[in-house]
């Protein structure tokens, strides 16, 4: 069977797919690091290995995101708000109209047609604060990974208020907040809290009427998840593997003629 490959060179993470028969059949992302044309040919071949495959027999390739234009393997370059409307899409068995990407260094609300194309979209202001960074920086200072950010909130009631809308002066708030002794799960939630206040107002307040997707790699955050749920009053649908939606968008678009 015909296997193609979607790499997706992130601000933060470069990502790779490998898709047969219109499924992603394998995954992987690791942090985006100078020498990227090596990163990403070790993950095609840790990839068909895995698979039991050889480099050779992946039919196309197609490159996104922000470091596309750095690879000299031969294939397709699409630009990922494309990838990320048809990934979207297609994952959603076509339901998504609405998709906001939460990734490393920015925030994407992008609108989608009944075809998978990108209709148009809005981002954030280039600012840290409310992307998967700043929940990174956080996460150093409370000495927690951010995969752990989710499960530690889910019970929290009275979360601590952050709130700077900057990156840096919310770091020095979240140090404060640890020198006065507030449990580290309630700073979190506060951030949380943060984050999502702000992806709202990126939203244009809680006016929208299609179903809402959610995708990026933060997206894997049920606790952001949750609390943007709560600011927009409304249930949001996470993307399976919310992170690979733009690989995956782009090796699909392989197969548009
Ligand atoms: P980009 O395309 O800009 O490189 P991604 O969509 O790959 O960004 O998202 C990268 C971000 O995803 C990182 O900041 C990382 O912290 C966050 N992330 C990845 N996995 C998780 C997880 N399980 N929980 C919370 N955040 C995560």
């Amino acid at each position: 069977m015909t296997l193609t490959a979607g790499i997706d060179l992130g601000s933060t993470a470069i990502k790779l797919v490998l898709v047969e028969r219109g499924e992603m059949v394998w995954h992987r992302a690791v942090p985006t690091a100078p020498g990227q044309e090596k990163i990403a040919e070790a993950l095609l071949r840790e990839g068909c290995t895995a698979l039991g495959r050889s480099p050779e027999e992946v039919a196309s390739t197609a490159m996104t995101g922000y470091g596309k234009g750095l690879l000299s393997r031969p294939g397709k370059v699409i630009d990922e708000l494309s990838a990320n409307s048809l990934g979207a899409f297609l994952l959603s068995q076509g339901r998504a109209r609405t998709v906001i990407n939460i990734g490393g260094q920015d925030v994407k609300l992008i609108r989608i047609s009944g075809q998978g194309g990108l209709l148009d979209f809005k981002m954030n202001d280039k600012c840290a604060a409310g992307t998967g960074r700043f929940f990174e920086a956080a996460g150093r200072i409370l000495d927690t990974p951010v995969a752990c950010f989710g499960p530690l909130t889910e019970t929290v009631t009275d979360p601590a208020r952050i709130n700077s809308t900057c990156a840096v002066f919310a770091e020095s708030e979240i140090v404060s907040l640890m020198a006065a002794g507030t449990p580290r799960e309630r700073i979190i939630q506060g951030l949380h809290e943060s984050v999502a206040r702000r992806i709202a107002s990126l939203c244009g307040g809680r006016e929208m009427e299609e179903e809402i997707y959610l995708d990026g790699g933060a997206a894997s955050n049920p606790g952001l998840a949750r609390s943007l749920e709560d600011e927009l009053c409304r249930n949001l649908h996470v993307l399976a593997h919310p992170q690979f939606t733009v690989a995956y968008g782009a090796a699909r678009s392989l197969e548009e003629v």
